[in-house]
């Protein structure tokens, strides 16, 4: 059987699978296994969720219905920030300044677990602490961008203001105005997740590619997941992926799925003037934002679009590739800019720009793991972090803010529309 899925994840020429010299493979399964706990879904959420699991000491299994990081996580740019795509100081109009305030500083404490968790790993996952650059894309956005530095810097983010010139990274950069976040770092996201596949594995997870889940069954206060050609018996089951059969999606999770562009530039492009530690983002929605790569590439991506699927249609993906170099070149005037690589992906948002992650009542021992938007990365960890810490019985901070039970914000069909 093959993964029945309503929409592709991404097409195009992706980059990161040119930077593997080894990819690690793992078995099918075939016949009955027990476990404590089957992670559905061997993308990055998946891989987080196993790694932090197993390092805990607790019995997992983890099926892949193809290959490990062959998902969204095979087209993600790598960029792990601790802002959201929605400011701090917008957020706390939302949700209020206190739970804002908390949200920010989890992804903040985040950032620093999984750079711990990447430098403890025997591999080489690309993970390098960088600070961002966050433009103000028009002038009108100017006062804006300030309101966010200023409620940052209220809370002790790490954040300086300035228009490019005067941060004290000399940014060749043509924007009216900029704030600078420290602290955010870029991964290369399929070597990350293999990285952490084969951490669980040897830390005692048993990890299963090309088997596919096609049900998932309560029995008593077991569930039976019903692969291709077998059955695990878990006593808690992950829902590392979109949907699943037999795993009924809370009310709240309404994803939003969209197609996001991205190319990668030739090695030693990138221009001696630019500091190759610094990621660039913007205020305009959709936005245009890039960051870089140790042989000196640009990975630029945005243009976000409310598409479901990410269909081979190679003239839609020339032409947004033009508009990715186009916004290259108005940054860096004097370069010829040109893409080695460029692909499209779809990815799922959610309406309030916060990740849904825990139990439900109604079906309690099914994690949900849904972390919507362009800083999932981060997500997904508080999301592993959360299971392990339910597990163990220890209380998690983020666990009623996060919940997918948790109240609807009043205004939240409001919140966004790129
Ligand atoms: C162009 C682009 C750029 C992005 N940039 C960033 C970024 O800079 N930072 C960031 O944090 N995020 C970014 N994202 C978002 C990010 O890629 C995704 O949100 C994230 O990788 C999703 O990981 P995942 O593990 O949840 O899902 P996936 O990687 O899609 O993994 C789900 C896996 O489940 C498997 N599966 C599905 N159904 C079944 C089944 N029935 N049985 C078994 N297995 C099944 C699939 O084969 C798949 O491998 C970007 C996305 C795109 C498209």
């Amino acid at each position: 059987m093959k993964i029945n899925n309503s929409h592709i994840w991404h097409s195009g020429s992706l980059y990161w699978p040119t930077t593997l010299t080894h990819i690690p493979s793992y078995p099918a399964l075939q016949g009955h296994i027990t476990t404590e706990v089957a992670i559905i879904g061997g993308g990055i959420t998946g891989a987080l969720c196993a790694a932090v699991l197993a390092r805990s000491g607790i019995p997992t299994v983890l099926v892949e219905g193809q290959r490990v990081a062959s998902g969204s996580t095979a087209a993600n740019t790598g960029l792990l920030q601790f802002s959201n795509d929605t400011m701090l100081s917008e957020l706390a109009d939302k949700i209020g300044e206190t739970d804002a305030v908390q949200f920010y500083g989890e992804c903040r404490k985040t950032l620093t677990r999984l750079y711990k968790l990447a430098n403890e790993i025997p591999y080489d996952t690309g993970f390098h602490v960088r600070s961002s650059l966050y433009c103000a894309s028009t002038s009108s956005d100017v006062p804006r961008l300030f309101k966010e530095y200023s409620m940052l810097r209220k809370h002790g983010f790490p954040v300086e203001w300035g228009s490019p010139h005067n941060t004290g990274h000399h940014l060749p950069i043509r924007k009216p105005a900029a704030l600078v976040t420290h602290g955010d770092a870029e991964i290369n996201p399929i070597r990350f997740a293999h990285g952490l596949i084969a951490e669980a594995a040897h830390k005692g997870a048993n990890i299963y590619e090309n088997t596919v889940v096609e049900g998932v069954q309560r029995m008593g206060d077991k569930f039976v997941i019903t692969t291709d050609f077998g059955e695990i018996i878990a006593s808690r089951v992950v829902r590392a992926v979109s949907d699943v059969p037999g795993i009924e999606s809370p009310s709240r999770i309404k994803p939003i799925l969209k197609r996001s562009y991205a190319l990668v530039t030739p090695a030693n492009s990138l221009p001696a003037s630019w500091p190759y530690d610094c990621m660039m983002w913007e205020t305009a929605r959709p936005y245009f934002y890039f960051r870089t790569t140790p042989d000196r590439r640009i990975i630029a991506g945005g243009i976000d679009e409310n598409q479901a699927d990410a269909t081979n249609d190679t003239d839609y993906l020339f032409n947004r590739t033009l508009r990715l170099l186009e916004e290259l070149g108005s940054l860096f005037p004097e370069k010829q800019w040109e893409a080695e690589h460029a692909w499209y992906g779809a990815f799922s948002e959610s309406v309030e720009d916060l990740p849904f992650l825990g139990e439900t009542a109604k079906q309690p021992g099914i994690f949900h793991a849904f972390s919507s938007g362009g800083n999932s990365t981060v997500y997904s960890m508080i999301a592993a972090e959360m299971l392990r810490n339910r597990i163990l019985g220890q209380e998690h901070p983020m666990h009623a803010l996060l919940s997918p039970e948790r109240p609807a914000q009043p205004d939240s069909s409001a919140v966004k529309t790129v």
